[in-house]
């Protein structure tokens, strides 16, 4: 997942693998420090935990 690059759509810098991150419900990615619709959560962790935990994260294929 080394090549994975993602940009958090609130402050626009980039998410790193241990960055503890937000996924809500429309599988975006946010930073959790940045986030603020928190009736919108669907899990949360490092981005690399995450990553790990959803298939679907897999950046390569959005
Ligand atoms: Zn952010």
């Amino acid at each position: 997942m080394s090549n994975k690059q993602l940009y958090c759509p609130k402050c626009s810098n980039l998410v790193v693998v241990n960055d503890y991150v937000i996924l809500d419900i429309l599988n975006t990615i946010t930073h959790k420090k940045c986030y603020d619709l928190c009736f919108a959560i669907k899990d949360y962790g490092t981005f690399e935990e995450l990553v790990s935990k959803y298939i679907f994260l897999d950046l390569n294929s959005i």
